[in-house]
């Protein structure tokens, strides 16, 4: 097995990086309408330092690195990082979490760097409640982005949708339609509490809607990947994911991964308000056995479980666009 074995016996081998906390858009449910209070460059790690972290965390076992943010496409140069974590040893999956509005300028490039796969965000398939949910953003960029991926050579292309009640709940066939026709893989998640601004929709909801479309077949083989439940519709060359923070328990027994902030810091859990600084060390010449103690240290902290259950929002100091999601 590899990972890194934490306290409930649950093997990480994944860590989620905040490349930046800026973004294009402002989502609903994850920015307020004005932004959030933009952290100082120089608390940003730089692309070395994130690196010298992939490299230790390497040698620990952490084999999966997704880079995310905020939006990752607006941090300058995002390939030259690429390049960099893509020859680290032990590192076998880069993939990229984007809301795909600025994928076509960089898809090609982003392949030749060698990142292995992108998820892309997209909570809807109509023009103007694209605008409304994401306030900035049009969604004819995010199509031509999806299109410049497939051209690039990313398959199958993966998509994640918040659903939210009232808001987009009206497209779950239209969105599980899109693993049969074009192949994708699409995920539903349930609406984490952050900001009260719409209602989730459970995922047993969810799959109940889909299943008009025809019977949903478990995938078991591609469950044990993180925290997602798969199944696919008769002859659809995709799947249908489900992540349901909020209804499935134990959600967190599957989980497998760490956070680092854009600022350096490591999160044990996504809704958990503890933290590990690394950027301070780092910046004080750490030595790479110093940052394997603390990335043991985040390991070792990881909680048993969240405290989403029942819907109850949780107040967290940070928003998701600083740490991630
Ligand atoms: N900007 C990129 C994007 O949107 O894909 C990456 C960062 S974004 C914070 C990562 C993921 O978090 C997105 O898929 C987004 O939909 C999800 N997210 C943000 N706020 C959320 C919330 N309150 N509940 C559930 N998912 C959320
Ligand atoms: Fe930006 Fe992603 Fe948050 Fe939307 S979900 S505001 S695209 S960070």
């Amino acid at each position: 097995m590899t990972g890194i074995l934490d306290s409930f016996g649950r093997s990480i081998n994944y860590l989620r990086i905040s490349v930046t906390d800026r973004c294009n858009l402002r989502c609903i449910y994850c920015m307020p309408p004005e932004g959030v209070p933009q952290m100082p460059h120089g608390e940003i790690l730089s692309y070395e330092e994130i690196r010298i972290i992939v490299q230790a965390a390497a040698e620990l076992g952490i084999n999966k690195i997704r880079l995310t943010g905020g939006e990752p496409l607006v941090r300058a140069d995002l390939p030259k990082l690429i390049k960099m974590l893509s020859r680290i040893g032990g590192i076998q999956e880069l993939s990229l979490t984007t809301n795909g509005t600025l994928l076509k300028n960089y898809a090609l490039e982003l392949r030749q760097a060698g990142l292995s796969r992108i998820n892309l965000s997209l909570d809807t398939l109509k023009p103007d409640r694209f605008r409304y949910i994401t306030r900035l953003g049009r969604l004819k960029d995010v199509l031509e982005g999806i299109s410049a991926a497939k051209k690039a050579g990313f398959d199958p292309i993966k998509i994640n949708a918040v659903v939210m009640q009232g808001i987009n709940d009206d497209e779950i066939l239209d969105f599980a339609r899109m693993t049969c026709e074009e192949g994708c893989h699409v995920r539903f998640i349930e609406l984490m509490p952050f900001k009260g601004m719409a209602e989730f929709v459970p995922s047993v909801e969810v799959r109940q809607r889909i299943s008009l479309l025809g019977k949903l077949e478990p995938c078991p083989s591609i469950t044990g990947n993180g925290p997602a439940r798969y199944y696919r519709l008769a002859g659809a060359k995709g799947t249908i994911g489900f992540i349901s923070p909020l209804t499935e328990l134990p959600f967190c027994s599957r989980c497998n991964r760490i956070r680092l902030t854009p600022d350096g810091r490591l999160r044990p859990c996504l809704l958990g308000e503890d933290e590990i600084d690394l950027k301070m060390p780092l910046r004080n010449n750490a030595s790479t056995e110093e940052l394997r103690r603390l990335i043991l240290k985040a390991v070792a902290s990881k909680p048993e479980h969240h405290h989403l259950e029942g819907g109850n929002a949780r107040p967290v100091k940070r928003k998701m666009s600083q740490i991630g999601g």
